[in-house]
């Protein structure tokens, strides 16, 4: 119950701190804003077991009797003379005074100007119960602060955003200043003086940082140049009350109170503004600021007009309104957050499954649709058809890589059209179709046949499409497999120039005679068919080309360059590929070791498939190899792709191991279109990461896939990996990778692989390769 007290304030009560005046008095309701020192009279006794309690914490209270004895006294809530202190509110038992009782109340230097003293007459339960209520909705609301800090802490190292850092630390002052603010640890616990002080230390530098995270989310400087500034300024002003506070210490509550009645205004104006460009974010800086103004922007307007206007506000802490400022920003901040993650997961796994040209789904996508097909029952059996366009390498050739990939989206496209199929491509001119009837096989034909009987028209030009198929029906296989055999027939249709033709296991055998390319690929490395390329990787920091990749070729008598796609995963579901890796190994250490001689050392990565990572052989073979030469082992390094690894992980691991303590380096190659499970590569030995060409071809400043891209490189970088982009092809892409700090380039933009004295001859011409030379200005 509000008492009736007398007070008398300002100057008349400063003459003397211990003996209260005699004049002077005016009765009030029990109210009173201590920015000055006071005296407060209760004139009357308050009756059994009744406590006197002032309802304020950042006060100094002396209780004199009506003798002018002192009493009881609570000082900086640390000293404690008689006075039941608990969160916010410091009470006195009175049952032996004689009244009537003055009340001493000096402000202590931090007083936070809402805390008006409100005196009041409780009895002891209702005291606790008021306390305790206040306290835990103190306590839980610190929680929830400390939690979000630590959530946007996590994702503003993470994804080195300094915004959400700011943030971090705003949440993290906000919950000291909710915590000191209800003065609950200057009830548990003996606080020395310079304590309260501290108190500053957490109000202000928050509003410091609220100025300078609503000019980085609002984009204020943008457009609102002036409004910008201005905010700064008012976060330089806030800064500086603490060094005013301390020089003169009844000051600096009037100046924030200018402060904030400009503040609010000034924010919502600049934040209204972004919201009115639709910039990213803004909105819910507008929220969230809306329930803070109201909150605050009165109480300041309060507190600077004179008393006698006779506004006045309740204390509002621990109020509805008073939560809802505290926790409403940071809720929507860190409901921002999630939704921010979840599309920059959902981008990275659309740019991983999505075929860039034609915007088709990739291998990886169609195999997860298929098997997923597979597994949900009631759908007839599903057939998969591997495509090809014939005489591809003629188009390209004669009429440009441009018109090249003109046709390939507009074959896409047209490929797109046939109903009950799913289609995707899987590299160059092959695509492949998931047929959703097995037993209808016979319309596909049809209706791919059709589909080309009117020529494609890309860039002006006419072109005439034919395609050969290979169908697997084979329900009963997983979708990889399917798509193997189907690969498989497409083969025999190619060479036999019969267009279409459904699996059968005779295809895998070497029946097909001298045609097959299974067999063939067998007597290709006998018959020294086989080469060697080199493709570049440029040392971004100093242009340096101390290290390449082996990539192999297959100079076919008739059919010419044939590039590894049209044979390695042959090779690699028969295990004709170690064969392959065996004769790439030891070309590739012949080159180092004379590289080194010539004083010329240059690293060459060497691919391993699945395969090579069943057993140890290869790290006997890698040994015996390095011996003959005379190689050293620093000087080949080694491409394994996580899916590679996963598919059979323990035995990976241990051979992974086994490389690496030979002296061999790892590379991850691929990274991002497979597993990307970072607990995983944290097993692996793994020196270098490869970023799949998927993250970074046509990749554009300022958007989720650049932001994709630069956390993957920080991520790996923060792993201690050298990080390697794949596949960089334009100019614009290499600035933006110079700018995130990415470590090497390998792709077209430096130059394509080549034939190895091509390569030599190359990195003596253009090594330091710099990017700035091939800047068209
Ligand atoms: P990979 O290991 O990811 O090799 C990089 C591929 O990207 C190479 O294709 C390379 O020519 C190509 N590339 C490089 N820069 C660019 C660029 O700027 N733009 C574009 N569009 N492509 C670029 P390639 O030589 O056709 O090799 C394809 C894949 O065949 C390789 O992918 C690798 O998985 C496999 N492969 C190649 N040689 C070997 C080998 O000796 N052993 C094994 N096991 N696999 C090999
Ligand atoms: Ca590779
Ligand atoms: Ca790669």
């Amino acid at each position: 119950m509000a008492l009736e007290v007398e007070h008398v304030c300002g100057k008349q009560a400063q003459f003397d701190k211990t003996k209260a005046p005699t004049t002077g008095w005016t009765t009030g309701t029990g109210n009173v804003y201590p920015k000055q020192p006071c005296w407060l009279r209760i004139p009357h006794e308050l009756g059994d077991a009744k406590l006197l309690s002032f309802k304020a914490v950042w006060i100094d209270i002396n209780l004199y009797d009506a003798n002018g004895k002192l009493f009881a006294s609570a000082i900086h809530l640390g000293k404690k003379n008689q006075a039941i202190v608990s969160a916010n509110r410091i009470s006195f038992l009175t049952s032996n005074a004689t009244f009537p009782l003055y009340a001493r109340l000096d402000v202590s230097p931090s007083t936070s100007y809402f805390d008006q003293v409100e005196v009041e007459s409780l009895d002891l339960n209702e005291s606790m119960h008021r306390a305790q209520t206040f306290d835990s909705i103190s306590v839980a609301q610190t929680a929830i602060l400390v939690g979000f800090a630590v959530i946007a802490a996590a994702f503003g190292l993470l994804l080195r955003n300094l915004t959400y850092v700011l943030f971090a630390l705003f949440c993290i002052f906000r919950a000291a200043f909710l915590i000191f603010n209800n003065g609950l640890i200057f009830s548990l616990w003996d606080i020395p003086d310079w304590l309260p002080q501290l108190f500053i230390l957490t109000s202000w530098p928050s509003n410091a940082i609220q100025s300078l995270i609503v000019t980085r989310m609002s984009g204020s400087a943008e457009h609102s140049p002036k409004l910008h500034y201005a905010m700064l300024a008012m976060a330089a002003l806030y800064i500086s009350l603490i060094p005013i506070d301390i020089y003169f210490p009844y000051q600096s509550l009037g100046l924030q109170d200018y402060l904030d009645m400009v503040w609010y205004p000034v924010a919502l104006i600049g934040v209204g503004r972004a919201v009115f460009l639709k910039r990213a974010g803004s909105a819910i800086l507008f929220l969230g600021l809306i329930p803070m103004a109201i909150f605050w922007w009165p109480l300041a307007v309060a507190q600077l007009l004179p008393r006698s206007f006779g506004l006045s506000f309740e204390t509002p802490s621990g109020t509805t309104l008073d939560i809802i400022q505290n926790l409403f920003f940071p809720t929507l901040f860190c409901i921002s957050l999630a939704y921010r993650s979840l599309q920059l997961h959902r981008e990275a796994i659309r740019i991983a499954r999505i075929d860039k040209l034609t915007g088709l789904p990739n291998r990886e996508r169609l195999t997860h649709r298929g098997d997923s097909l597979l597994k949900s029952k009631g759908n007839p059996p599903i057939a998969v058809a591997a495509l090809n366009i014939d005489r591809f390498r003629a188009i390209n050739e004669a009429l440009g890589y441009d018109t090249g990939d003109a046709a390939l989206i507009e074959v896409g496209r047209r490929l797109a059209a046939i109903p009950m199929a799913i289609v995707g491509r899987s590299q160059s001119d092959q695509f492949f179709t998931i047929w959703l009837d097995a037993s209808k096989l016979d319309e596909l034909q049809l209706q791919i046949q059709q589909l080309f009987f009117a020529p494609i028209l890309v860039n002006q030009q006419m072109i005439d499409i034919s395609m050969s198929v290979g169908v697997a029906n084979l329900p009963e296989l997983d979708m990889s497999l399917q798509m193997r055999c189907a690969e498989i027939a497409l083969n025999v249709a190619r060479h036999e120039k019969t267009a279409w033709e459904i699996y059968k296991p005779e295809m895998e055998t070497a029946k097909l005679g001298d045609l097959h390319l299974l067999s063939e690929l067998r007597t290709a490395i006998n018959k020294n068919q086989l080469r060697l390329f080199l493709q570049p990787k440029v040392r971004l920091k100093d242009g340096a080309v101390v290290s390449a990749e082996a990539l192999v070729r297959w100079e076919h008598p008739e059919r010419g360059m044939v590039p590894p796609y049209q044979f390695i995963p042959f090779a690699e579901h028969t295990g004709h590929i170690s064969a392959i890796t065996v004769w790439m190994l030891t070309q590739a250490m012949q080159i180092v070791a004379e590289r080194r001689a010539a004083g010329n050392p240059l690293q060459i990565s060497v691919n391993l498939s699945a395969f090579d990572l069943r057993n140890n052989h290869i790290v006997t073979i890698l040994e015996t190899l390095r011996e003959t030469y005379g190689a050293s082992s620093s000087d080949i390094r080694l491409e394994v792709t996580e899916s590679s690894v996963m598919s059979h992980p323990e035995i990976s691991l241990q051979v992974l191991h086994a490389i690496h303590e030979a002296g061999y380096s790892i590379a991850i190659d691929d990274f991002g279109t497979g597993y990307s499970s970072l607990a995983y590569l944290q097993k692996m030995p793994v020196t270098e990461l490869k970023i799949d060409r998927a993250f970074v071809s046509g990749v554009q400043a300022n958007t989720d896939a650049a932001i994709l891209l630069f956390s993957t490189i920080e991520l790996g970088q923060r792993l201690n990996l050298s990080i390697v982009a794949e596949g960089v092809e334009t100019a614009d892409e290499w600035a933006l990778l110079e700018g995130f700090g990415c470590d090497y380039i390998q792709g077209w933009f430096a130059a394509k692989a080549m034939p190895v004295s091509d390569f030599i001859n190359w990195r003596k011409e253009q090594s330091p390769f710099h990017f700035k030379e091939y800047q068209v200005s």
